[in-house]
């Protein structure tokens, strides 16, 4: 095959001499046949179309080299279709649309064992026969909520929609108008209900919900009270509502159970973690609670789960639904999950856990860390971007204490002479090899270190110096 320019359709290289080629055959070994045969296919019928007819074109068309070009690229966008790595520098813990919790090195290693081997799962290795799946995991939650029983499942959606289902189908269960929320990712408890087969009854106001109003709307056919921790927002103001206690004591005046949706998993207070008058699943328990639900992903810093802890005859006709079943968690996760719960048993959480690790963080190592990163990019970046470092404030996130400011140090970014447009250097931020998110204010980039791990400042730094050489040279080329 020549390199010389295509003119006419007829000549752009067919799907084998494509393959053929010095510089496309290795992405085959690479990536397998069919990635490859498919992304030639996207090129070759681009070619056509924009070449559609089959005298000469009135340009020199792509050489061969060009089409192979093109399909190294197509190659690449078909292989980065995958979850890709990317640095938070948004300062956000428990960033939703960034994945949640990262995990520890234990848990990590515990799901990593349980996917490659064979495991006891189901097994139990003194009787040698069949054993519970669960049966581990509702040790662990018993020893950190004594008295209580427990249950895992997909996500804590799962878990409220799983108690509500087999607790109040066809029943009516009471909320206050204050709670009716939609929190992150869609999770809309009207919606919820509706699918559970339980009707929603709505009492109180928006801002204000008494006690009474719950007294009111109870009846025969009341299955049970929930309560929802609005964890992404908050009603101030003039405002009211039912105290937990007082919620839990008309419940079990009337023989029904009050249901809590606490969220976050944030366990029980841990020292020094500013996470302000965010409640824990323990206090609603202690306050009387029947059962609580909350994410094994945000502040408990686990995978994704859904966990439900409280009265054992709650429990057991949730596991007994169909539902349960159907909802269950898979080993790997059951794996994470009860690694994270071990490092809360063995009161190592605030070291071995990342977003705890995150959140306590303390503002003189930030500090520190903020400007070590700041005078690398002041360095590398000068005349064109200047790096200072500014107080600020990082949050929790995921929905867990929406107002809470944790305080941090910045590292601020702004053009210097003849700087990049700030969106330019963010949008190549978001391309650069390691993709950074970062936030965008006032004309600058802000990264904030507390989200971070120290083993990514090489690839945060490198990233910032490239969007910029990046932003300067090809403004558009991201947009
Ligand atoms: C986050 C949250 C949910 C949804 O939990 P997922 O684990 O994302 O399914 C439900 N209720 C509350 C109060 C939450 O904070």
């Amino acid at each position: 095959m020549t390199d010389s320019p295509i003119r006419n359709y007829r000549q752009i290289p067919s799907v084998d001499a494509l393959l053929r080629r010095d510089d496309v055959a290795p992405l085959v070994a690479a990536h397998g046949r069919t990635v490859v045969t498919e992304a030639i296919r996207e090129v070759v019928e681009a070619m056509r179309r924009d070449r559609p007819g089959d005298g000469p074109g009135p340009d020199d068309g792509p050489g061969p080299a060009d089409v192979a070009r093109r399909v190294r690229e197509a190659v690449s966008r078909r292989t980065q279709a995958t979850l890709r790595v990317v640095i938070n520098a948004t300062g956000v813990v428990v960033h939703t649309n960034l994945g949640r919790a990262p995990l520890s090195r234990a848990a990590r290693v515990a799901m990593d064992r349980a996917a490659a081997r064979y495991s006891t799962l189901e097994y139990d290795l003194a009787e040698g026969e069949r054993g519970s799946r669960s049966a581990r995991l509702e040790r662990q939650l018993s020893a950190l909520f004594p008295g209580h029983a427990s249950l895992a499942v997909n996500n804590n959606a799962s878990a409220v929609y799983l108690a509500l289902r087999a607790l109040a189908a066809g029943r009516e269960v009471i909320l206050s108008r204050g709670e009716m929320v939609e929190i992150g990712g869609s999770f809309r408890v009207p919606d919820m209900m509706a699918e559970s087969g339980a009707r929603l009854r709505e009492v109180g106001t928006t801002n204000r919900t008494r006690l009474s109003d719950y007294e009111k709307a109870l009846g025969p056919d009341t299955a049970l009270l929930l309560k929802v921790h609005p964890s992404n927002y908050r009603i101030v103001g003039f405002t009211m509502e039912a105290t937990t206690g007082d919620l839990a004591g008309l419940a079990r005046s009337r023989g029904i159970p009050l249901i809590v949706d606490q969220g976050s998993g944030y366990l029980k207070p841990i020292a020094g973690a500013r996470l302000g008058d965010e409640p824990t699943v323990e206090q609603f328990l202690s306050q009387g609670a029947d059962l609580v639900t909350f994410s094994g992903d945000k502040l408990l810093g686990g995978p994704q789960a859904g966990i439900a802890v409280g009265r054992p005859d709650l429990i057991e006709r949730m596991r007994r639904s169909p539902l349960y079943r159907v909802l269950r968690l898979d080993k790997t996760t059951l794996a994470a999950l009860e690694s994270t719960l071990q490092a809360y048993l063995m009161g190592v959480e605030r070291d071995d856990v990342p977003v705890l690790r995150m959140i306590l963080a303390s503002r003189e190592d930030l500090t520190r860390r903020a400007e070590a990163i700041a005078a690398r990019l002041a360095e590398l970046l000068d005349p064109q971007g200047l790096a200072d470092v500014v107080e600020g404030a990082s949050r929790t996130g995921g929905g867990s204490a929406p107002e809470l400011d944790l305080p941090t140090s910045l590292v601020r970014l702004r053009p210097g002479a003849a700087g990049p447009a700030v969106a330019a250097w963010e949008a190549w931020l978001r391309h650069a090899p390691v993709p950074v998110v970062a936030r965008v204010r006032e004309d600058a980039l802000w990264l904030d270190p507390r989200t971070v791990d120290p083993s990514e400042e090489d690839d945060l730094v490198q990233g910032v110096a490239w969007a910029m050489e990046r932003a300067i040279r090809d403004p558009n080329g991201c947009a």
